[in-house]
């Protein structure tokens, strides 16, 4: 198996990750370049651990109690974590089954890499950032049509509380009513509203 390459491990998270306690491991690497992004130093920086599946279950398994008393488990984001899909499925083999296992992503990448962790093992929270192409590509500077086609195949293959998408306020770049239009675009393309989440990038 491939390595990870690993940012950081962020350990005891409460209520931003998915449930319970969570730790969070940073992957290396996005194809985006999001202006607000909050890992864009680290992301530039030559700070990459890499290690094995095995490697990184040892450094996790420190928190297997609390991950099993409060339903928690680990949290993939990034950078783009869905870029090492295929250690993240290996590494699902490994752990032990009352772990949840969550990704945050954009979705923006190509199909062969949302593939192997559309399993139903993992759970998602999608950061789709703008429905509009033209609001996404200037912000992130890439096109959306892949991460919307992403989108619509996790929805149709995954269960209905196996994710979340969430929408954010990005202040420059999108308003309330242009937040609200891309909520009705996801509701169009299969996504509940309940599991649509509004916030803003500024507090
Ligand atoms: S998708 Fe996330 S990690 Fe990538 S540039 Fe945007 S904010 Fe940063």
């Amino acid at each position: 198996m491939d390595k990870f390459s690993v940012l950081a491990v962020n350990r005891h998270r409460m209520k931003n990750d998915g449930r319970g306690i969570t730790s969070l491991v940073a992957l290396a690497g996005c194809p985006l370049a999001c202006p607000y992004c909050i890992n864009r130093e680290l992301l530039a920086a030559n700070c990459i651990s890499h290690m094995t599946g095995e490697e990184l279950l040892a450094k996790l398994a420190i928190d297997h109690c609390y991950f099993l008393y409060t339903g928690g488990g680990v949290t993939f984001g990034g950078g783009e974590p869905l870029l090492q899909s295929g250690q993240m499925a290996a590494f699902a083999q490994l752990v032990p089954h009352e772990w949840n296992l969550t990704i945050e992503t954009s979705l923006a990448v190509p199909e062969d890499f949302l593939a192997p962790v559309l399993s139903g093992r993992f759970s998602f929270i999608v950061d789709i950032k703008a429905m509009q192409s033209e609001i996404y590509q200037n912000y992130t500077g890439k096109e959306n049509a892949q991460a919307v086609r992403n989108l619509k195949r996790l929805v149709e293959t995954l269960s209905y509380d196996s994710y979340v998408v969430k929408v954010p306020l990005i202040p420059g770049y999108t308003g309330k009513s242009e937040v609200a239009e891309s909520v009705e675009m996801l509701k169009e393309l299969g996504v509940p509203e309940k599991n649509i989440v509004t916030f803003s990038y500024v507090k």
